[in-house]
């Protein structure tokens, strides 16, 4: 959902500064810096207000941009085809989950799968890079690892994916011996999320930031709030519906630390906060957030190989 077109080519010509918006940046400059405050001037905020949240390591820079829903995800809500909350715990499986969670709800959905089958996140953990699980054991004493929907979706495409009968969670173990693939959905990368959310669920990276996460529970999230936020990790999510209330538009999202947190392990996500990191002196921005950007990004779903009939 990026809203950062192509540039057009500038054109040649003189343009004078009025002394009342030359003072109105040298007057915001003490809070945000001027190449900053240009990224967004530029990203055509909703209304006049940016918000700078000073937290310890870093700052941020928050502001409205409205996302309109489309009339026709009305009554599109996901939420009984995700399957069971699971908890990640202290392990790096999301992506896994999602991937996982994602391949049963739409399997269901588009009738590929007469009944609600569950497939196996541990077999994505235990195969869609076992290289990468060896060499987080070696340095964390964890077969898991830090993995994306898109990449879990594109290893399914050559190395199948087992049920989860066949092939129980466990979350983190060292990799057995090999068992050959059987399904073969295509990874979909969307961009237009908001048109594929009509059909199925689809899966994104929310940026998590402490402790905002874990204390908004059925709150609206919207990021980093006060001094102590600090910026995680992006982490795997599954959108299951979105709505609007007092003219924010939320998305709906299932996530996989437990029951404990957000509401019983669901999510409301604010899809009109717009974020950009203002590094302390002298730093500079985790690239996530070196661009104003949402909180909600990289989408994608798999895309399944045509219905034998
Ligand atoms: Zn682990």
């Amino acid at each position: 959902m990026s809203d950062q077109g192509p540039l057009p080519m500038p054109l040649g010509g003189n343009f004078t500064v009025p002394k009342h918006v030359s003072d109105f940046f040298a007057s915001v400059e003490k809070l945000i810096p001027g190449h900053i405050l240009g990224m967004i001037i530029s990203s055509k905020p909703d209304n006049d207000r940016v918000t700078v949240v000073s937290c310890k390591e870093t700052s941020y820079a928050r502001w409205r941009k409205h996302t309109v829903m489309p009339g026709f995800l009305n009554d599109k809500n996901w939420k009984k085809y995700m399957g069971l909350m699971r908890d990640q715990g202290g392990h790096n499986t999301c992506w896994a989950v999602v991937t996982a969670e994602l391949i049963s709800a739409i399997r269901f959905i588009l009738k590929y799968d007469t009944k609600f089958t569950e497939y196996s996140a541990q077999y994505l953990v235990d195969y869609a890079d076992p290289a990468k699980a060896l060499a987080n054991y070696e340095q964390e004493r964890h077969y898991c690892y830090t993995h994306s929907v898109a990449k879990g979706l594109d290893f399914i495409l050559d190395g199948g994916i087992p049920t989860e009968a066949h092939w129980k969670y466990e979350g983190c173990r060292k990799p057995r011996a090999y068992r050959p693939p059987k399904d073969d959905p295509h990874v979909h990368i969307a961009d237009e999320m908001l048109y594929h959310l009509q059909f199925h669920p689809i899966g994104a990276s929310l940026a998590l930031f402490l402790p905002d996460y874990s204390t908004i529970k059925k709150g609206v999230y919207r990021g980093p709030t006060s001094i102590d936020s600090v910026y995680k990790c992006p982490h795997a999510v599954s959108i299951y519906a979105i709505e609007v209330v007092d003219g924010e538009t939320i998305a709906l999202v299932k996530s996989t630390h437990g029951t404990e947190l957000g509401d019983k392990g669901y999510f409301r996500v604010s899809l009109d906060t717009m974020l950009v990191e203002v590094p302390h002196k002298g730093k500079t921005a985790n690239r996530d957030f070196a661009r104003p950007c949402r909180l909600l990004s990289r989408f994608c779903f798999p895309k399944l190989p045509p219905l034998q009939v």
